[in-house]
C-alpha cells in the first residue's frame, strides 16, 4: 500500500492522527476526501484538510478544536463545522451525504449517505477519492471511480453524463483543474461540457455561484491559461451577452501582473484577482458593466471601479500631458481605488504615464501634512468644510514643491485662510 502521508508534514500527520483517535473512540468511519487526496498523491501542498465522518460530525469538530484551541465554526443546518488552527491550518469537517438535482442547475437536495454516494456527488474523478484515516484501516483509498487512473493519465473525467448540467459551475472548475495540473479534459467530457455551453448552460445556476468559481480561476497563481481556455469554449457566456476577455489584451496583462507580483512592494497590496476582472470586461460597453453590478455582488469600491471603467482610456490621455504638475496627478488618481489606479498602470502603454502613476502608488499618495484641520479651526474658528479645502490646497502645494516644511505650511494656510475670509 502507498503511503500517500510520507509528503505530508510531520505536524500535520499528527493532527490528522488526533483527529482520527477522535472518531475511532467514537465508532465512526473518518476520511480525507476531495481535493486533499488529489494534492497529497500530485505531492502538491494543501493546508485545507476535507475530513468527512460517518456522523456527530459537530462532536468530532469540537473536540478537535478543544485539543488544538482552534477556532470552531458550526454550520448545523449542513451538518459540517471548521476547525482553524492558529498556524493558518484549517480543517473542514463534514457528515457524508448524497445530493440530488431537482432540475438542472438547482440547488442541490442533501440527505445522509454513505461515503460512496458523498463521493459520487463530487465533480471529477480525481476529486473523488477518499483515505481512510482510522487506526484500522489508515492509509486505504477508496477509489471507485478510477481517480488515481486518471491521475496518472493527466485526465479531468467527470462521473457521470448529467455531471454538467447538475451543476453546470463545473464548466469553470474543469477548466481551472485542466490549465492548473495542464490536465486535459478528456474526450467524452469535454464533449457533455461543449454540450452544456451551446445550451447556455450558464442560465440555471445562480450568478453568485458562477462567480464564486470564476474567482477561484482569477486567484489561481496564473490565471491565463484557463482564461485562454473558456474563450476558447466560448464559454463567458455567464458574465453577460457581450463577448467579454479580449485575448491578446490579457496576454499583456497577465505578463505585466506576473512581473509587479513579484515586488515586495506590490505583492501583497493588491487584489490582483479584481485587477484581472477589470481588464476581461475592460473593453466592455457602459451598459454591460452596469449589468454586472446587477449580477453579481460586489463590496461599494469595487462596483465604483467597475462604472469607472468606461473612462480609463480618457484618464490615461489625460495622464500623458507632460505638463500636468505632480498635484494634478494626485487629483486625478486620488478618486479612484488602488486596485483601479493599479489597473491603469497596467493598461498604460507610455513610460512618462507609469512613472506618474509609480510615483503616486509609492510615494505621493502617503504624503501627510503636518498642520491638521483641528489647528487650523482653532487658529481661524471657520468652518469644517472650508478648513479640509484649506489643506487639500497645501497638500498640493506641498506635492508640488513650493511648500516644504511645517513653517511653510503654516504660511500657506494662513494665506488661503486670508482669502477665504
Ligand atoms: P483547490 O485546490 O482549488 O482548493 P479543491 O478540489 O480543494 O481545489 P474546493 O472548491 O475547495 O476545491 O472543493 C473541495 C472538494 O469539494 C472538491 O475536491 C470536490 O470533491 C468537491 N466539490 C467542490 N465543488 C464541487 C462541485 N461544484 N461539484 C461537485 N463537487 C464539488
Amino acid at each position: 500500500m502507498k503511503n500517500y502521508f510520507s509528503n505530508l508534514s510531520p505536524e500535520i500527520v499528527h493532527l490528522i492522527r488526533m483527529i482520527a483517535d477522535e472518531a475511532d473512540q467514537r465508532n465512526l468511519s473518518a476520511y480525507l476526501a476531495g481535493g486533499i487526496v488529489r494534492d497529497m498523491i500530485l505531492k502538491r501542498k494543501n493546508l485545507d484538510l476535507d475530513i468527512v465522518i460517518g456522523d456527530s460530525t459537530e462532536t468530532v469538530a469540537s473536540a478537535v478544536a478543544k485539543k488544538t484551541k482552534g477556532k470552531l465554526t458550526v454550520y448545523r443546518q449542513f451538518k459540517t463545522a471548521t476547525v482553524l488552527l492558529p498556524k493558518g491550518l484549517r480543517v473542514d469537517f463534514a457528515t457524508t451525504r448524497s445530493e440530488t438535482y431537482a432540475k438542472p442547475g438547482a440547488m442541490p437536495s442533501v440527505k445522509k449517505g454513505s461515503l460512496a454516494d458523498d463521493l459520487f456527488r463530487r465533480d471529477f474523478t480525481i476529486n473523488a477519492m477518499g483515505l481512510c484515516i482510522n487506526r484500522n484501516q489508515f492509509g486505504v483509498l477508496l477509489d471507485e471511480f478510477d481517480g488515481l487512473r486518471d491521475l496518472r493519465q493527466k485526465k479531468i473525467r467527470v462521473l457521470h453524463k448529467d455531471s454538467f448540467s447538475d451543476d453546470p459551475t463545473r464548466v469553470l472548475r474543469a477548466v481551472r483543474f485542466e490549465q492548473r495540473f495542464r490536465f486535459s479534459i478528456e474526450p467524452t467530457t469535454l464533449g457533455l461540457l461543449k454540450t452544456a455551453v451551446k445550451k447556455n448552460f450558464y442560465k440555471t445556476a445562480s450568478a453568485g455561484r458562477y462567480f464564486a468559481e470564476f474567482k477561484k480561476i482569477l486567484d489561481e497563481e496564473k490565471p491565463m491559461p484557463a482564461l485562454k481556455r473558456l474563450k476558447a469554449l466560448k464559454a463567458y457566456g455567464f458574465l453577460g451577452e457581450e463577448e467579454a476577455a479580449d485575448i491578446p489584451f490579457l496576454e499583456d496583462i497577465s505578463q505585466k501582473i506576473a512581473r509587479l507580483k513579484r515586488r515586495k512592494e506590490c505583492a501583497e497590496n493588491y487584489q490582483w484577482w479584481f485587477i484581472y476582472f477589470l481588464s476581461i470586461v475592460a473593453q466592455n460597453s457602459e451598459k454591460f458593466h452596469k449589468k454586472l453590478l446587477e449580477e453579481f455582488s460586489f463590496t461599494k469600491e469595487q462596483k465604483k471601479d467597475i462604472l469607472s471603467l468606461s473612462q480609463w482610456k480618457s484618464i490615461l490621455a489625460e495622464l500623458s500631458d507632460e505638463q500636468l504638475s505632480r498635484s494634478c496627478v494626485y487629483k486625478r488618481l486620488k478618486e479612484f481605488s488602488f486596485d483601479f489606479v493599479m489597473f491603469l498602470r497596467i493598461v498604460a502603454s507610455s513610460k512618462d504615464i507609469v512613472d506618474k502613476i509609480d510615483r503616486y502608488l509609492l510615494k505621493d499618495c502617503r504624503i501627510t501634512l503636518f498642520i491638521n484641520g483641528h489647528d487650523l479651526q482653532k487658529e481661524s474658528g471657520i468652518p469644517g468644510k472650508k478648513i479640509g479645502f484649506i489643506l487639500d490646497r497645501v497638500l498640493e502645494q506641498k506635492l508640488d514643491g513650493t511648500v516644504k516644511n511645517k513653517r511653510d505650511e503654516w504660511k500657506a494656510a494662513r494665506l488661503l485662510l486670508k482669502q477665504e475670509c
